[in-house]
């Protein structure tokens, strides 16, 4: 039955595309169709991925047109600071995935000499960004007037239409590139996963089936399985050592009796000077492999 299936709304095309379908296929789910339609079914678990501007994807929640959506969070958040766009803050954000990662920042010209908020006072700001920005001001108590553009608000300075603007940014090159300096930052923003809090109890299990992977894939992601081979005696400081293991698997050596293997979890990324120091305490041997899956 067709209302059986979950639906979950991704970008179709840009920054956050490909990540989300790539995390979609982390989680076992495979695609029928090209991306270039605007929904695709999943062969093997019933759920329906809709293609569509990222812009649209909380409407989609909201309305349960769609019971999950992949979206930046300053997408979202804008939504929420506006009361009279719908009742956003019903939207539920479930995880936040790592990917998509900016900033809505306040840029000025780079040749201003910026000595804090209070410069913005009775200058111009153009964004998109109106209700992010219109709260971030009241908060600081700052009387500014905003222009709102839908892009290329990072050419309004130039053309005199603005003194400001609030915009995102990731590395700051296309700020720089305009002439522009971040100086303030609003809101860190990254993708997140919403969903809407009431579906009914078939498609609950199911978002709750895929949620689980989702938690899966991203824990997996952020771990490390190491071994190693320690001396008895060292075992304890090697334990200090290791990152974000609690309690590694102690495993005696056949015709060994002052060595050991260790295997553990860590659920931190192992530099090299964690390395160093575990090759320092005596041990050897020492493997740090990524892991696929993991589920508790
Ligand atoms: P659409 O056609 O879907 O409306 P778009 O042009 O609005 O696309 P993109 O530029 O693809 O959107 O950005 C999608 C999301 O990626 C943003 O809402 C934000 O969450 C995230 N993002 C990460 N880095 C940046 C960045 N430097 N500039 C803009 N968005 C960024
Ligand atoms: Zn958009």
């Amino acid at each position: 039955m067709e209302s059986s299936r979950l639906k979950i709304a991704i970008q179709k095309s840009g920054r956050l595309a490909e990540h989300s379908l790539k995390l979609l296929a982390k989680c076992g789910i495979k695609l029928e169709k090209s991306k270039d339609q605007l929904l695709c079914r999943a062969q093997n678990f019933p759920i329906d991925v809709l293609l569509v501007r990222d812009d649209d994807i909380p409407a989609f929640v909201l309305t349960d047109v769609c019971q999950l959506g992949i979206v930046g969070e300053n997408v979202l958040n804008e939504l929420q600071v506006q009361p009279e766009s719908g009742n956003y803050s019903n939207i539920q954000v479930v995880k936040k995935l790592g990917f998509g990662h900016c900033r809505l920042s306040l840029a000025v010209p780079s040749e201003v000499v910026y000595a804090g908020i209070k410069y913005l006072n009775g200058k111009t700001i153009a964004t998109s960004y109106k209700g992010l920005l219109l709260e971030y001001l009241k908060d600081q108590n700052v009387n500014a007037k905003i222009v709102t553009m839908n892009g290329a608000v990072e050419i309004a300075p130039k053309t005199q239409l603005a003194d400001a603007i609030c915009d995102l940014v990731s590395t700051g090159n296309t700020l720089a590139s305009n002439g522009l300096k971040e100086v303030e930052v609003i809101l860190n923003s990254q993708a997140v996963l919403v969903r809407n809090p009431d579906m009914n109890d078939s498609l609950s299990l199911l978002s709750n089936r895929l949620i689980t992977r989702v938690r899966a894939v991203l824990k997996a992601q952020n771990s490390r399985y190491i071994v190693l081979h320690a001396p008895v005696s060292m075992l304890d400081d090697i334990k200090g050592v290791l990152p974000g293991s609690e309690a590694p698997t102690v495993i005696p050596l056949k015709g060994s009796d002052d060595q050991v293997a260790v295997h553990a979890v860590s659920d931190e990324e192992i530099f090299w000077n964690t390395m160093e120091d575990l090759k320092a305490k005596g041990a050897s041997s020492i493997l740090v492999m990524p892991i696929e899956k993991m589920m508790d």
